[in-house]
């Protein structure tokens, strides 16, 4: 097994430059204090006019969402981005690896622009391709790697899934994780799934929706020597889980589900794929950020939600519908922390340099990376139909 360099927290400064980016921004950056940022934020924006499109996840912060033009989930945010190949600059209030699907997906033309390079993604970053690739050989070594279809969720790097691409997978959304896996089970006879990152998704998806028995889906720790399973196990399971996850939503406990039912009977629990199998089968209803904010925009006045994904969508569900009765399912405030990187004073320097002539913060997967992840991409899209959960 190879040794990883894995990610760091960028902390300190100096010592190691490339772990560290995004802590200095190039020119001023603004402080987060100054009365006039909002003006100064209309105003770059109305200088650029059409030449930028800024797009929004739902999981941004409020002073940041106030200037997206589009807000979304990630697949969708690239699609709208491929969608108007006129705007010379996509900002993309959202992490890293969603910046990479825009470039991807986008005109050559066109620069996609982070306007924070540390909004990474914590789960994205515990797949790295080196781990996969070693993963990828001792499934090779264990005989079964002719069998295995990868899947990867879009919360991945851009090497991941171009992995995917090269090796007969395909990407999947938390929408359509379903159909992807029952794409990938037609592919080969006796199939078996590698799914990457999030073995809460990939296991929530195949048990609760396609009837897989529970122990037929095993877990690759990308940390152990042969993922921690002996060539038995490997061969005995329907679906290999990489050992990832997102720091938000795992932390939703039964526990707190319990708790909130108590206090307020009759609520409805309503969480995302990406929290624990435990919290899913305690909860009422499950599905992607865009079910979420469908369901709440479809629930009788006077219903009362427990919700299971990031704060800030939460909040401004509970802000949007009075009428009804919106908590957070965690007894402590979180946010996503990489997604909250990007804020206002961030937002006004990579336009006020847009505006400038200086493209900042450009991400560029290189021509090779994206061709490949283009075909994994371009699999999930030509899926039939779409999972109920959209
Ligand atoms: S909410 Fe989770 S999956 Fe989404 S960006 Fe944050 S850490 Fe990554």
């Amino acid at each position: 097994m190879s040794t990883v360099n894995l990610p760091l927290l960028p902390l300190g400064r100096g010592k190691d430059l490339s772990a560290e980016r995004g802590v200095e921004c190039l020119g001023e950056l603004p402080a987060a204090s100054d009365p006039g940022l909002v003006a100064r934020a209309r105003a770059a924006k109305a200088a650029l006019g059409d030449r930028v499109f800024v797009l929004g996840h739902h999981y941004q912060r409020d002073e940041v969402i106030e200037f997206a033009d589009v807000t979304g989930d990630s697949f969708k945010l690239a699609r709208d981005a491929a969608d108007r190949p006129d705007a010379e600059f996509i900002v993309f209030c959202g992490v890293h690896f969603m910046a990479e699907s825009a470039d991807i997906l986008t005109g050559a033309g066109q620069r996609v622009v982070l306007p924070d390079l540390a909004a990474g993604c914590s789960m994205a970053d515990m797949a790295r391709l080196a781990q996969v690739e070693d993963a990828w050989d001792a499934l090779a070594d264990a005989g079964i790697q002719d069998a295995v279809v990868p899947v990867t969720y879009m919360n991945s790097s851009a090497d991941i899934k171009a992995f995917c691409g090269r090796n007969g997978g395909v990407v999947c959304t938390s929408s359509n994780a379903d159909v992807a896996l029952e794409w990938a089970f037609e592919q080969k006879p006796d199939a078996k799934v590698l799914f990457l990152p999030d073995q809460h998704l990939g296991r929530n998806t195949a048990v609760l929706q396609m009837g897989i028995p529970l122990e037929e889906c095993v877990v690759w720790d990308p940390r152990r020597p042969s993922g921690g399973l002996s060539p038995e196990q490997l061969r005995d399971a329907r679906m290999i889980l990489w050992r990832g996850h997102c720091s938000v939503h795992g932390r939703f406990t039964v526990d707190v589900v319990d708790e909130l039912r108590a206090r307020h009977p009759g609520i409805n629990v309503l969480v995302h794929p990406e929290c624990t199998h435990e919290v899913v089968l305690a909860a009422d209803l499950v599905g992607s950020t865009e079910f979420i904010i469908k369901t709440i925009e479809a629930a009788e006045p006077g219903s009362a939600w427990a919700i299971g994904t990031e704060l800030n969508l939460v909040q401004r569900l509970a802000n949007a519908h009075p009428d009804k009765t919106i908590v957070f399912l965690d007894r402590n405030v979180c946010y996503c922390s990489t997604m909250n990187r990007i804020d206002l004073p961030h937002l006004v320097w990579a336009m006020e340099s847009l505006v400038a002539g200086d493209v900042v913060n450009v991400i560029e997967v290189d021509p090779r990376t994206e061709a490949e992840a283009k075909v994994a991409l371009q699999r999930m899209l030509d899926l039939p139909g779409r999972s109920q959960r959209d």
